[in-house]
């Protein structure tokens, strides 16, 4: 039951598209000044020693945040994101890696309220003593104690179901990340059922569930089922840093971030950075990411249009947005495949292009892939202790 610890995964590709999407929705949040609640509910340990020995162990940060560590030309948006792991990293030296708690707690304000879940033993511990010494290091520097204040609560418990108790929150704004282990294939069904009843609970909260890429037949239909929850706008994003293996071996090569009532901003930012984590994090010719946005009512159209399309161009798969779908499941503007290695946009008519789009509804869905023959990046170093080590040749949970 306790199998997963998070710290042999951290900073990994899958934690920076977390996490960079984490930051953005908080920062969007803070644009008023309310309150809001951001409830974690399976937050990990908070915080990883990268030199650690279980970071170390399959050196996962090598597909992440190391390859963006030393870069002078990240986009701005996700230059707030490995600023902030700069932050804790004063030396300059990439020791540690923030979990989505430590994210939260860095771009949340003194009046919003941070409520976190770990059914974890060892790493519900961990988190608690690493905002007692956040906190301690705030009182030498003068400032108010989160945790005594309960701007910070750490509770050792089921997220899945301490979550029903929190909805709505007070000040009717918060945010709520899900990252379970999905170890149990159960995970799978849990985040659907807890979709369902939380968007009825709080209706306008916003959601952001993370999930792996994974043959297994659960995951295969998992971003679909959330994408006909009822009554939600939702936006789905992806990240593949690889061609997975014929098996399915050689490790987690790709996950998703799918959220429910997203900031109207996420879109175009997701349209400027995507492209770039392909360019830097991309491994072979199968990088590639895809960014589709929808409602309940327009999905299903969607799907069957996913599974229909076929881009002649070197196999090609370019997702169809369901929001370049009309009402009466029309296809409207150019949805013609895109070539390798291109940014691809629907034409429709008033519609901006990938990187310049507003993110409004109507906006087009995008999708990218290395182009061939492009050079991997190579692998930034950093201090950790790791040379030597095989990777991991299982994929991440499960
Ligand atoms: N969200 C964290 C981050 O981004 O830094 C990582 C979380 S990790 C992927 C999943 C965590 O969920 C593990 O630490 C695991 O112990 C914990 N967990 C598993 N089942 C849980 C449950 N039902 N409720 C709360 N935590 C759970």
């Amino acid at each position: 039951m306790f199998s997963y610890r998070h710290a042999f995964h951290a900073g990994n590709h899958a934690d920076v598209l977390k996490h960079f999407v984490l930051v953005q929705l908080l920062q969007y949040m803070n644009q008023k000044d309310t309150a809001y609640s951001y409830i974690d509910t399976h937050a990990g340990a908070g915080v990883y020693a990268l030199d650690g020995n279980f970071a170390s162990k399959n050196a996962e940060y090598e597909t992440g945040i190391g390859p963006l560590w030393e870069r002078t030309d990240l986009p701005p948006a996700l230059a707030e994101y490995v600023d902030l792991i700069k932050a804790m990293n004063p030396s300059g030296k990439m020791r540690y890696y923030p979990g989505s708690p430590y994210c939260a707690d860095q771009v949340a304000r003194e009046q919003d309220r941070l409520r976190l879940y770990e059914l974890h033993p060892a790493d519900s511990k961990i988190l608690t003593d690493n905002f007692r010494k956040l906190d301690e290091h705030k009182a030498a520097q003068g400032i108010r104690s989160s945790v005594r204040g309960k701007r910070v609560l750490v509770t050792r418990g089921d997220g899945f179901h301490e979550l029903k108790g929190l909805l709505p929150p007070p000040s009717r704004r918060g945010v709520v990340l899900c990252d379970p282990p999905y170890e149990d294939k159960q995970d799978y069904r849990k985040v659907v059922d807890m979709l369902n009843d939380a968007t009825k609970r709080f209706p306008a909260g916003t959601y952001a569930i993370w999930y792996p890429i994974l043959q297994r037949i659960e995951a295969r239909n998992f971003a679909e089922r959330m994408k006909h929850i009822k009554g939600t706008e939702w936006l789905n994003v992806t990240l593949t840093i690889r061609t997975p293996g014929p098996d399915g071996f050689g490790g987690l090569h790709s996950s998703g971030m799918f959220i429910v009532n997203p900031p109207f901003t996420l879109e175009a930012t997701l349209k400027e950075v995507m492209p770039y984590l392909v360019e830097v994090l991309g491994e072979d010719t199968g990088a590639s990411f895809v960014l589709e946005t929808g409602n309940a009512a327009t999905a299903p159209r969607a799907a069957s249009l996913q599974q229909a399309e076929n881009n002649p161009r070197g196999g090609l798969r370019a997702p169809v947005s369901p929001r370049a779908i009309g009402p009466g499941g029309s296809l409207r503007g150019n949805n013609a495949p895109a070539p390798r290695g291109s940014l691809r946009t629907s034409s429709r008519p008033g519609t901006p292009g990938a990187g310049t789009g507003t993110g409004r509804p109507g906006s087009p869905g995008a999708s990218y892939t290395r182009p061939a023959g492009a050079k991997p990046v190579a692998k930034l170093g950093t201090d950790g202790p790791r040379t030597g080590v095989p990777r991991n040749t299982k994929p991440r949970r499960p």
